[in-house]
């Protein structure tokens, strides 16, 4: 493996960030995901993040690995599940993690009072853009590189996912190391590992996210139906 590495003592620019996510995506493509984390880890330090949206600790619980400690930043919207916060609540208890929860500027009470109430029914990009884009740009500020959950198997908007990629939106790193897994490698890795999960994942909801914007899933439809469903949005804006 011929990876290029930097010491995490210095911080790189946007071009060499640029440059070793493009070498990384390139020469990691075949890597286990364990691989992956440890060259995140080794390269960036504590300037390397994992971002989760609780609905299950895996992406945690591999980096915390190689990464003992790694900060797991979850967007705390305001409008979660309970069983998300107990999940969050939990992966911080039990794991060697370090949870940083971001909250949007505005409560959903001041939110309501400026836009108006169920801004998430009348304009979802306009609500996902005040919860959860803004605060995450904000909140990324002092890392060099993400990792995500991300699948290529999830659905079609994420086929081509690169295992190491380039955030030109954010001008980060964003790491997947499980992007070429399916669904019964991560449950394989669950079982294996006694990894937690959100109870929600057991009850119809296999993929989660706010709850006025999530509903259960049928029989055979797509895993991420139920999210934003009857609407043509798929996506947060968080990994657009
Ligand atoms: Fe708002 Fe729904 Fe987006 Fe959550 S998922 S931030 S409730 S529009």
């Amino acid at each position: 493996m011929n990876t290029t590495r930097t010491r995490h003592t210095s911080r790189p620019g946007a071009d060499a960030l640029r440059r070793l996510a493009e070498d990384a995506g390139r020469d990691l493509e075949d890597a286990p995901a364990l691989e992956i984390l440890r060259w995140a880890a080794d390269t960036f330090g504590p300037r390397f993040c994992v971002t989760s949206s609780m609905e299950d600790a895996v992406v945690a619980h591999l980096a915390s690995r190689v990464l003992p400690g790694v900060d797991v930043v979850f967007l705390d919207t305001g409008y979660h599940f309970p069983e998300t916060i107990g999940t969050r609540d939990a992966v911080a208890a039990v794991m060697d993690v370090n949870v940083v929860t971001l909250t949007p500027r505005q409560t959903v009470a001041e939110q309501d009072a400026e836009y108006g109430p169920r801004l998430h029914d009348r304009d979802p990009d306009l609500c996902c853009a005040l919860r959860k884009v803004g605060p995450l740009r904000a909140g990324l500020e002092k890392y060099d590189a993400w990792a995500t959950g991300l699948r290529r198997d999830e659905s079609p908007t994420r086929a081509n996912t690169p295992v190491v990629g380039w955030d030109e939106k954010r001008g980060k790193v964003k790491v997947s190391p499980i992007a070429r897994w399916t669904q019964d490698d991560v449950d394989r890795y669950v079982d294996e590992h006694g990894v937690l999960t959100n109870p929600l994942l057991m009850d119809g909801y296999p993929s989660i996210g706010c709850a006025p914007c999530t509903r259960r899933v049928s029989e055979g439809e797509d895993a991420r139906a139920g999210r934003w469903s009857g609407r043509a949005k798929t996506e947060c804006g968080l990994h657009g």
